[in-house]
């Protein structure tokens, strides 16, 4: 079977098409704005944006990531986002077929994305997703068990996932509460404690150490990292959802197998 086939080139377009939505998503949700209305304008000079303008990817090179009336520049992150959501479908349709795994994960997925966005560009987890995302983890869980099987063994049985929300809500709660204690820092903010209850939601209780552990690697990695780079104390104070997001991303691909080679069956 060859990559490049009709399936996953109507995979890839569905992606960035949903990618897309993202955006506005990504835009619109910290502004406290409509998602759906009214259509895509640019957001520098509010000019609705023609149809041929608006199309995933092509646009954004054709026009020079320029706005097509206004000439001012248009942010990376449009083209970044639609790249994203394009290849995250093809990886899980790679992954899990046409599946309810695969519909479900790419939901779960494309939340992730909005949610990592939006706090780089604000700081902020949205509530608006991060609170209904976990009664929508959990009734996904609750579909996958009575109606549709879940051959990839991704989505948790109904009790995984709700203990899944009270581990990820209770775990970075207490954490909070201990490092604010001695450091008198507010550390981790609640939207990364409702985040990664909904994580727990969507994937189950065995998610919440293996997510923890990815974000916190990954962020020490590319703290570290940018304090070198930018000569910035201590105190550089990144977002914590594009990490917690990244580790649960992850886990959906690889947490089966990690999972196995923990806790082998008995
Ligand atoms: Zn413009």
């Amino acid at each position: 079977m060859t990559i490049i086939n009709i399936e996953n080139l109507s995979v890839f377009l569905f992606g960035i098409v949903i990618g897309s939505f993202l955006n506005v998503c990504i835009g619109r949700i910290p502004l406290g704005e409509s998602v759906v209305h009214p259509p895509s304008h640019c957001p520098k000079c509010k000019t609705q944006i023609p149809y041929y303008y608006n199309i995933p990817l092509l646009s954004y090179v054709w026009l020079g990531a320029k706005c097509g009336n206004c000439q001012q520049g248009i942010s990376p992150r449009y083209f970044l986002v639609e790249l994203l959501a394009g290849l995250i479908a093809l990886a899980l349709h790679a992954r899990f077929g046409f599946s309810y795994t695969f519909v479900v994960s790419f939901i779960f997925a494309a939340a992730l994305i909005v949610i990592s966005f939006i706090d780089l560009d604000v700081r902020i987890v949205p509530d608006v997703i991060s609170l209904p995302g976990i009664i929508v983890g959990l009734f996904f869980s609750i579909i996958g068990y009575f109606v549709f099987a879940d051959a990839f063994q991704i989505i948790p049985t109904p009790l995984s996932s709700l203990i899944g929300i009270l581990v990820g809500g209770g775990f970075l709660l207490v954490t909070a509460w201990i490092y604010e204690k001695i450091t008198g820092v507010d550390g981790m903010g609640g939207g990364d404690i409702k985040l990664l209850a909904m994580i727990g939601a969507f994937l189950g209780w065995p998610s919440i150490p293996v997510t923890l552990f990815i974000a916190s690697v990954l962020g020490s990695v590319i703290g570290v990292g940018l304090m070198v780079a930018t000569g910035a104390g201590r105190r550089l104070a990144l977002p914590f959802a594009p990490f917690l997001c990244s580790g649960a991303l992850i886990y959906l691909f690889y947490g089966e197998a990690l999972i196995r080679f923990y806790l082998p069956p008995s």
